[in-house]
């Protein structure tokens, strides 16, 4: 009875599609965090020209292995391939990417030119083959629950932010799919201090 439960459970959380075996996923490693930034491309917000790069680059140091570490319990939980989407951006991607949304909404806070983007400590992803909204909470749900033990110990509070997006929401160059997704970071300081913002041309 307590393995029907369990496995009961366990469809509840994740109740959409056949799940694959462990073996069959693709590890979220570094390479899944390179910049998304594309050279020649510019966005012109407020007389400021927002110049991106040329994309391919991670951050000195590496990504939080903290949250490597999360995705990879995430992924085997849910029994579904992650794809990250956004991963790290350096500074002038990331105000590229900042100039990008607030021309198109006019609010300055839906991207932040604070993100932890910068500091290789948030990802933004989807999961394949999901599509429904409903399951993306249950896998917000998920990761806030698996992050209070992400330190070795266990937290009485998640040790990350997750925020939802709908597929019709404005999105940033990096996530212009049809997909929902999450975007997470580490709470806390990172281990690396965020570079301050830097100005535009
Ligand atoms: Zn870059
Ligand atoms: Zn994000």
């Amino acid at each position: 009875m307590r393995t029907i439960a369990a496995l009961f459970s366990f469809l509840t959380v994740f109740p959409v599609g056949a799940s694959l075996l462990a073996e069959d996923l693709r590890p979220i490693v570094e390479t899944d965090f390179l910049c998304h930034g594309q050279a020649g491309r510019t966005v012109k917000h407020e007389g400021a020209v927002y110049e991106d790069c040329a994309g391919g680059h991670g951050p000195e140091g590496g990504i939080e292995p903290a949250l490597l570490s999360l995705l990879n319990r995430f992924q085997e939980e849910a029994g579904k391939q992650l794809v990250v989407t956004s991963g790290y951006r350096c500074e002038p991607h990331n105000l590229y990417s900042w100039a990008a949304v607030v021309r198109k909404t006019g609010n300055e806070k839906d991207v932040s030119r604070q993100s932890y983007h910068r500091a290789g400590a948030a990802a933004d992803f989807y999961v394949e083959g999901v599509r429904e909204l409903k399951a993306y909470r249950e896998y917000q749900a998920k990761l806030a629950s698996l992050s209070k033990t992400l330190h070795g110990r266990k937290l009485p509070v998640p040790a990350v932010w997750t925020r939802l997006y709908a597929p019709d929401e404005v999105r940033d160059p990096d996530n212009r799919h049809a997909y929902p997704y999450i975007h997470v970071h580490l709470l806390g300081k990172p281990r690396r201090s965020l570079p301050p913002a830097i100005a535009p041309q």
